[in-house]
């Protein structure tokens, strides 16, 4: 069998975005929802499988080993970087680090226990009887996206997946005659490819160090959630409406940005709702009770695609 999972790719890239509708339900008109969109780590598989501890490692051993810095600063500054740039990733660009992000993505999750992340049917059942289109939304790049979803066994059950590369695209020099699109890939394509000395590294330790910082807060090239720019790139190139989706996501931040974008949203990993959530489950197995009113849905009729359909084509035709 064909394998239906595709990556989206940026329009601005010059690719056309692809989309394959497989044992797609087009759900009646009068329904609350057209779309739901995943997170992936910690949302479609527990934190307990330790994939998200052993990553954390992994990021920390990449800036002590490829970009030298000291061990002993590695836990402040990485927490500084993740809480104000999205991920770490984003952080150490901001500061001043260049590096290949294919090495850093193939060396922070290369080595990661992906044995611990299992095969879960339940889950893949839940998804296959929901009528509506579901999409992948992740930071991470697509290698680890379609290993964790290989391994789940859920490699099928999505339209597309939105991840690094979608959001980063590393073709910098097409420029899109579409205005919006160069708003979102003009700081990708600003960066030069130049060697790091630290006197260029921006100190954010320091920075937090003071009472009143003077500095400003240099801005990152990378293009992540939870920015909110990062969230509307996604739903525009998937053609997403944020009032008719549903948004899963383990983490608060990403709950909260994609509420102020429109998102309906769905927190994961805990049954305390927070500011920002409209629900929040201990497990996505949980979907059905949190959320039964996603299988009322009448059914008009049953469409099914095959062979691949451009959007660009659908929405204009
Ligand atoms: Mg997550």
């Amino acid at each position: 069998m064909e394998l239906s999972v595709h990556f989206f790719l940026s329009s601005a890239e010059g690719f056309l975005i692809e989309m394959e509708f497989d044992d797609r339900y087009r759900p009646a008109q009068m329904t609350k929802y057209d779309c739901l969109l995943f997170d992936l780590d910690d949302t479609l598989y527990p934190y307990s499988t330790g994939i998200a501890t052993a990553c954390r490692n992994n990021i920390e051993d990449y800036m002590v080993e490829k970009l030298g810095i000291e061990r002993s600063i590695i836990p402040e500054l990485g927490n500084l970087l993740y809480k104000n740039y999205g991920t770490t990733m984003a952080g150490l660009r901001a500061i001043g680090y260049d590096f290949d992000y294919d090495e850093y993505h193939s060396f922070v999750h290369g080595r990661l226990p992906y044995e611990n992340i299992k095969p879960d049917p339940v889950l893949r059942n839940l998804l296959l009887n929901l009528p509506y289109r579901k999409i992948i939304f992740t930071n991470a790049d697509k290698v680890h996206a379609a290993k964790a979803l290989s391994r789940l066994g859920l490699e099928d059950c999505f339209e597309g997946i939105i991840c690094f590369e979608t959001l980063n695209p590393t073709h910098k020099s097409i420029v899109s005659d579409d205005e919006d699109d160069i708003e979102f890939v003009g700081p990708a394509a600003e960066v030069p490819a130049t060697t790091t000395s630290s006197s260029q590294i921006f100190d954010i330790i320091g920075h937090f160090a003071q009472q009143n910082p003077t500095s400003k807060l240099p801005k990152t090239p990378i293009v992540c959630k939870p920015s909110e720019a990062a969230i509307e790139r996604a739903l525009k190139i998937a053609n997403i409406d944020p009032q008719r989706t549903l948004f899963f996501e383990d983490s608060v931040r990403n709950i909260q940005a994609g509420k102020r974008v429109g998102l309906q949203t769905v927190l994961i990993g805990t049954s305390q709702r927070v500011k920002g959530a409209d629900y929040a489950l201990e497990s996505i197995h949980n979907l059905r009770e949190a959320l039964p009113e996603l299988w009322e849905v009448e059914m008009k009729s049953e469409v099914r695609y095959s062979g691949k359909v451009a959007v660009e084509t659908s929405v204009t035709a």
